[in-house]
C-alpha cells in the first residue's frame, strides 16, 4: 500500500513531488510527507497526517525548495497515522531520509539491537529502523548504495524503498525486495522521476524502467545503474509507454467511482477487442503461450484472488467448469500461500489482481509456480509485478481505475475469465461450432446490455438508496452464478457506505443469517430470470414472512417478482452466462448512491487503499 515519488533534476522538486503524491493518493492516504535537499544539500522534511491537502497547506505556509527529493503517501501498518509516524523517516543526524512501502517483519529485533547501541526512536513505525540501519552501515561501507544494500538484505518481509542523503547529493538510491509495491523510474531531459506506478508518471514522461524484486538502482540526473541485491549489475531496460491509455480525469462526474461505473460498456468493448472473431466465429487469446495439447491436458484449475477479485474468480471458476469441463476451485490467495497445496504441470493457476501488485496474490502465484503449476495473471496494469511472475498475462483493458472501490476492473475480470473459459472450451472441443457462435454472439451484446443496465439503474436506484440509507445492516442473497455477486454487493456497500453487510447464497440464509432479519435489515435478493428463479422466490418469501424488506434485482420480464419484493431494481433480459456481469451494475450503483446519500468520501473511503501491497 501507499506510494513513493521521487525527483532528481534541475527544477524545484517540491511541486513535482506534491503533484506526484496527489496522483498516487489512491494507493493509500492516511498521511504524507516529503524530504527535499535544499542549498548546501541539507535535508528539509515536511510531514502531515490526513490527506495530501494538509501537506500542501504546510508547504504553502513555509515552502521548501531543492532540486532533489523523495515523497510518500502512507497507509499505516505500524503506528497510528500521525505527523511523526508519516514518512520520510530520517537518521539520527538527519542527513539520510527514507520512504518505504511494506512491513519490516523483524523490526522488533532490529529495534532492540539499535536501541542497545544507543539509538533513540522518534516514531512508532517499523520503517524508522531503515534510516538508522543505513547510518550504521555507512560507518563500515564506502557508499550510500552499499549501506542501502546491506540494510535491505537485513530486512525481512517485502519492501520498496527510496533514500537520499546530504552526503551524496547527486543521487537517489531505490531498492525493491519482494512484492510491496513497484518502483518505476521515468526519464526526462536531465531529470529522473521515481514512482510506485506508471500512472503517476504520465504527465511527465513516457520513457520508463521498472525495478524488479531483489534489485537496487542508483539514480543520478542522467543515469540509472541497476544491480541485484547481491551486487550483480543488470542492464537497464527502458520501455516506451503508451501514455494515451493512462489518461485520467473525472470528466464532469462527481466521483471517479461514478465515472468508472459509466465507463463499463466501453471497458467491456476494449476487453473483447482482438479476442473474439465474428467471421469465422472463434475465440483467440494470442497472449496465451499454451499449445492446444497442453490446454487439453489440464486436469484442474485454481483461481486466486483477494477482495473483489475473489468474487470475480468465483464467477470465472464456474465459467471454466461449465464451459470447458475443467474442475475449478477458488482460493483466497493469502490462505493458499501458507498451505501446502498439491500441484503439478497439469494444474493451471489463474491469479487475479487489478493492480498487479497485490502482495498476497503475488506470493501465492510464485508459490504455485515453484510447485510446477502453469500460471496465468489477470491484471489491469501492463508490466505490473504479477506479469513478471506468471507464464502468461491476460490484460483487463479497463483503463485506469482511480476510485478505490473496484468497478470496471470487476466487470472486466469476469469478461476475461469468460473469454478464457470459452477459449479453453473451444480448444478442448467442449464447444461445438454452434456453441462457439452463440457465446461470441452473447459477448458481442454485452456492451449494449451493460449500457441498458446502467440506464435502468439510473431511473430507480437513487430513490431506493434514500429509502434504505439509514438501515443498520444489509444482507445480499443470490444463487448459482449470482451468489458471488451477492458477496460483491455486500463488499461494495461496506467499502464506501461503512454499513455492515453480508453476502451469501440465498439457500444459506435460513441456516443462520435469517436471525438478523428485522425491519431495519433490508435483504437484497438477486433474482434474475434463470432456472433458480423459483428457489430465489422461496427464499425471498422466507424473509418477507419475518417482516424483512426485500429489494429485488430482477429481469424486466419477471413482473411476478413484485409479489415478493418491496422494491425492484430492474436489469435487462440476458443469457444466463452474462447475468453475473449485468447484475453487478445495480449492486455497484446502489452502494454508490447510499454512500453519496450519507455524504461519504466515495473515491477515498476510510482505511482502504487501491493497491494492497502488504500482507
Ligand atoms: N510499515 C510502514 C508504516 O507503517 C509502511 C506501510 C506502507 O506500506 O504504507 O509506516
Amino acid at each position: 500500500m501507499c506510494g513513493i515519488f521521487g525527483y532528481l533534476g534541475t527544477q524545484n522538486a517540491t511541486p513535482l513531488l506534491l503533484s506526484g503524491l496527489e496522483r498516487l493518493a489512491y494507493r493509500g492516504y492516511d498521511s504524507s510527507g516529503i524530504a527535499v535537499a535544499g542549498q548546501n544539500n541539507d535535508l528539509k522534511v515536511l510531514k502531515a497526517s490526513g490527506k495530501i491537502e494538509n501537506l500542501l497547506k504546510l508547504n504553502a505556509a513555509d515552502p521548501i525548495e531543492g532540486i532533489r527529493g523523495i515523497g510518500h503517501t502512507r497507509w499505516a501498518t505500524h503506528g497510528e497515522p500521525t505527523d511523526i509516524n508519516a514518512h520520510p523517516h530520517t537518521s539520527r543526524l538527519g542527513n539520510i531520509a527514507v520512504v518505504h512501502n511494506g512491513i519490516v517483519e523483524n523490526f522488533n529485533d532490529i529495534k532492540k539491537m539499535l536501541k542497545a547501541s544507543g539509538h533513540n526512536f522518534k516514531s512508532e513505525t517499523d520503517t524508522e529502523v531503515i534510516p538508522l540501519l543505513i547510518e550504521t552501515y555507512l560507518k563500515s561501507t564506502p557508499s550510500l548504495e552499499e549501506a542501502v544494500r546491506e540494510t535491505v538484505n537485513q530486512l525481512e518481509g517485502a519492501h520498496a524503498i527510496a533514500c537520499i542523503s546530504s552526503n551524496e547529493p547527486e543521487k537517489i538510491v531505490v531498492a525493491r525486495k519482494g512484492n510491496a509495491g513497484g518502483i518505476a523510474i521515468g526519464f526526462g531531459d536531465n531529470e529522473v522521476f521515481i514512482s510506485s506506478d506508471m500512472a503517476a508518471l504520465v504527465p511527465l514522461t513516457s520513457k520508463v524502467a521498472y525495478l524488479d524484486s531483489s534489485e537496487l538502482a542508483v539514480i543520478t540526473s542522467n543515469k540509472c545503474r541497476i544491480s541485484t541485491l547481491d551486487g550483480k549489475p543488470i542492464e537497464t531496460k527502458i520501455h516506451q509507454v503508451d501514455i494515451e491509455s493512462y489518461a485520467v480525469a473525472k470528466g464532469g462526474f462527481k466521483h471517479f467511482m461514478l465515472k468508472e461505473i459509466m465507463e463499463q460498456p466501453e471497458a467491456a468493448t476494449s476487453v473483447l477487442r482482438g479476442r473474439v472473431s465474428f467471421s469465422p466465429t472463434k475465440f483467440m487469446l494470442p497472449s496465451l503461450p499454451f499449445e492446444t495439447k497442453e490446454i487439453q491436458g489440464f486436469s484442474r484449475a485454481i483461481f486466486l484472488g483477494m477482495g473483489t477479485s475473489i468474487y470475480a474468480a468465483q464467477v470465472g471458476a464456474r465459467y471454466l467448469e461449465n464451459f470447458a469441463r475443467v474442475p475449478a476451485s477458488v482460493e483466497n490467495a493469502a490462505e493458499f500461500r501458507y498451505r501446502d497445496s498439491v500441484l503439478d504441470e497439469h494444474s493451471l493457476v489463474v491469479a487475479i489482481s487489478q493492480s498487479g501488485e497485490t502482495a498476497d496474490t503475488l506470493e501465492a502465484l510464485s508459490e504455485a509456480k515453484s510447485k510446477g503449476a502453469r500460471t496465468i495473471a489477470i491484471t489491469n496494469v501492463e508490466a505490473s509485478a504479477i506479469t513478471r511472475i506468471a507464464d502468461a498475462t491476460l490484460l483487463m483493458h479497463a483503463g485506469p481505475e482511480i476510485g478505490v472501490a473496484s468497478t470496471k476492473t470487476m466487470i472486466n475480470s469476469m469478461i476475461v475469465m469468460y473469454l478464457l473459459a470459452s477459449y479453453f472450451a473451444q480448444e478442448r472441443k467442449n464447444f461445438s461450432l454452434n456453441e462457439v457462435e452463440s457465446h461470441v454472439h452473447n459477448l458481442s451484446k454485452l456492451p449494449a446490455l451493460l449500457g441498458d443496465a446502467i440506464e435502468n439503474a439510473l431511473c430507480t436506484v437513487k430513490s431506493v438508496a434514500s429509502k434504505y440509507a439509514q438501515s443498520k445492516r444489509f444482507l445480499f442473497i443470490g444463487r448459482g452464478l449470482l451468489e458471488p455477486i451477492a458477496r460483491e454487493g455486500a463488499m461494495k456497500l461496506k467499502e464506501i457506505s461503512y454499513i455492515h453487510a453480508e453476502g451469501m447464497s440465498a439457500a444459506e440464509i435460513k441456516h443462520g443469517p435469517i436471525a438478523l432479519v428485522d425491519q431495519e435489515t433490508p435483504v437484497i435478493a438477486i433474482a434474475l430470470n434463470n432456472p433458480l428463479y423459483e428457489k430465489m422466490i422461496t427464499n425471498m418469501s422466507q424473509v418477507h414472512a419475518r417482516k424483512g424488506n426485500v429489494i429485488a434485482i430482477a429481469t424486466t420480464k419477471n413482473s411476478s417478482i413484485l409479489n415478493n419484493a418491496d422494491d425492484v431494481l430492474w436489469v435487462p433480459e440476458c443469457p444466463e452466462s452474462l447475468q453475473p456481469i449485468i447484475a453487478t451494475i445495480p449492486v455497484q450503483m446502489l452502494a454508490y448512491e447510499i454512500a453519496e446519500h450519507l455524504g461519504n468520501d466515495i473515491d477515498q473511503p476510510r482505511n482502504l487503499a487501491k493497491s494492497v501491497t502488504v500482507e
